[in-house]
């Protein structure tokens, strides 16, 4: 379905979705003391799409996602691999702020999502989506448990699931840290390998061989 829109459309519909997050009213969390409910940032021709959780106090505070200590994880590890965060889109998995930062509820959840993410999730068509933590982990991978799968790609219609720890967790146990560089820098790996397995699937995408020389035309 996505195919056929412009870019053009895809940017418009991007941005009603939005809109409509700014005003939502569909799941309790939105008379739970939200401030500003979070719809995302980034390019809406990402590669890459990150999903955390859902807002917390900073990220309420100013309506943009991972602005608080885990999103300057977040940067840090960017940085590590040679993006900023300009070049990836951001959201969580609830786009309003829990009450004290509380899990959300699976009817919040599934609202949310339903409404919102999986429409941003079609539009973007990003090569890999990098789930934070165990409630983005939980939309593609139910039941399993993040410890035993962090840093494993899973592909979905072309497209690498790389489940991650939140940069929260990792805030709050720093011994991980290495583990998670090390699943991060799997993330330029696989957008590689999502643009070779589009290349070898359409091969009419892929660059004509060059054209025979001419022959003599014969023309009556
Ligand atoms: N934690 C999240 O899961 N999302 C944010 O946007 C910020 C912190
Ligand atoms: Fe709407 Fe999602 Fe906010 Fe609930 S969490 S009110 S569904 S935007």
């Amino acid at each position: 379905m996505t195919d056929s829109l412009s870019l053009e459309q895809r940017r418009a519909r991007l941005e009603a979705i939005a809109a409509s997050v700014k005003t939502c009213t569909k799941c309790p969390l939105h008379a739970q003391g939200r401030t500003n409910p979070v719809p995302g940032a980034g390019p809406y021709t990402a590669e890459i799409m990150f999903i955390g959780e859902g807002p917390g106090f900073n990220e309420d505070k100013q309506g943009l996602p991972f602005v608080g200590q885990s999103g300057r994880l977040l940067e840090e590890l960017l940085a590590m691999i040679g993006l900023n965060r300009s070049q990836v889109f951001i959201t969580n998995v609830v786009k309003c702020r829990p009450p004290e930062n509380r899990d959300p509820l699976p009817e919040e959840v599934s609202t949310c999502t339903n409404s919102y993410l999986f429409e941003q999730i079609k539009l973007i068509d990003p090569k890999v989506i990098v789930t934070l933590g165990r409630f983005s982990m939980g939309l593609f991978f139910p039941d399993a448990k993040i410890t035993q799968i962090h840093g494993r790609a899973k592909w979905v219609d072309g497209r690498a699931i790389l489940p991650l720890f939140h940069p929260a967790a990792i805030l709050r146990n720093l011994s991980q840290r290495p583990l998670m560089d090390e699943d991060f820098k799997k993330i330029p790996q696989l957008v590689q390998e999502a643009k070779d397995r589009a290349a070898a699937a359409s091969p009419s995408a892929a660059p004509l061989p060059p054209e025979e020389p001419p022959t003599q035309l014969t023309l009556f």
